[in-house]
């Protein structure tokens, strides 16, 4: 909000946004924007004051804000989290992926391949980094849906750089997500976009898979192109641009697919649901550069992906995708997109 010092010597920029209870909000946004902020008032002086309004400053009369409270967790079995993330050799990783000890984020960003436009500045690790541990901070602090949750993360780090960004381009960066908590007697989980969560049911034979899967349903149609051309050939490259920005059409619009980005309404396209807690024995999380091992190579079930994670490791998984994208170096046998992608695995045990 810009406007002019009351003693007229000079501007005033007002920069507002919320942020979780015992976040940092706009301290965050100093410690990591300031040469961005500097590089806009260029040689002129400014001086900065950062301040905060809690909500009970606001004189409602109420403790508190009517946040739900953070549900009881009860005698819960332990359970541990293991989690790994790799890069594209030579490239920021735009995964992300954080845990507390009964929740886990982990988000896949998507959005601008090498010479498109974006309209941010930041980039899309950047906004996977940040909307990622705004949500990790929402589950931890209350108790309230986790459609609820990532509405407000995904306002709250639009409110991080609309005043630098145009974030009416249609390229602006965008993130899948998927959110696991566990409370005193249930799971709850949410998956928007292409990430994968696998659940393991008590009592099942298959393991529950959910994943959003409307972004390959739109793209299936464009992507005849990309797929006929090796991978890494200048054509390929180019093809692979078009595509991308042929699917921004498609995103966040009714008939096509969801991801999160500057649209709060985004959260409610998301797949939801929840699982008494004591019927999970163990779960998953997989951004689609970790899933393509089952669900691109086909070089393991569900189930067996499951078993490498627990007998093995989530590093071990991703050394196996890495293995089979060196395997087929131009996308021979496996036409793709990306020949290699981040690869992020989550996995999340209950101990006896
Ligand atoms: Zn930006």
């Amino acid at each position: 909000m810009p406007g002019r010092r009351t003693d007229g010597n000079g501007n005033l920029l007002v920069v507002t946004g919320i942020h979780p209870q015992d976040g940092l909000g706009v301290v965050d946004l100093r410690t990591f924007e300031i040469a961005t902020l500097w590089g806009q008032v260029g040689e002129n002086r400014f001086s900065p004051w950062w301040g905060g309004i809690r909500p009970g400053d606001r004189g409602t009369g109420q403790s508190g804000t009517g946040q739900p409270a953070l549900p009881a967790r009860g005698d819960l079995n332990p359970m541990r989290v293991t989690f790994a993330t790799e890069a594209v050799p030579g490239r920021p990783n735009e995964d992300f992926v954080g845990a507390t000890p009964d929740a886990i984020v982990l988000l896949d960003g998507a959005g601008t391949p090498p010479g498109s436009e974006s309209g941010c500045v930041h980039g899309v690790a950047w906004y996977a980094r940040s909307l990622g541990s705004t949500l990790l901070a929402g589950l931890a602090q209350d108790g309230k849906p986790l459609t609820e949750i990532l509405a407000e993360g995904i306002k709250a780090v639009a409110s991080l750089h609309d005043f630098l960004c145009d974030l009416t381009h249609p390229g602006s960066p965008s993130a899948t997500v998927v959110m696991l908590r566990r409370t005193a007697d249930a799971l709850d989980f949410l998956v928007l976009a292409d990430s994968v969560l696998i659940l393991d049911v008590i009592g099942a034979t298959e393991p529950m898979v959910i994943c959003d899967d409307r972004e390959a349903q739109v793209g299936a149609a464009h992507r005849t192109a990309m797929d006929a051309l090796a991978s890494g050939s200048p054509g390929h490259v180019s093809a692979h641009r078009a595509y991308v920005e042929t699917l921004r059409d498609h995103r966040n619009r009714d008939g096509g697919f969801w991801v999160a980005a500057v649209d709060p309404l985004a959260a409610e396209q998301a797949l939801t649901g929840t699982v008494p807690a004591d019927r999970v024995r163990s779960a998953a999380l997989l951004s689609d550069g970790a899933s393509r091992l089952v669900d691109r190579f086909a070089l393991a079930t569900w189930r067996q992906a499951l078993h490498l994670l627990d007998d093995s490791s989530p590093e071990e998984l991703i050394r196996r995708v890495r293995e089979a994208e060196h395997s087929d170096p131009v996308g021979e046998r496996w036409p793709r997109g990306k020949i290699f992608d981040d690869a992020t695995a989550a996995y999340f045990l209950v101990l006896p």
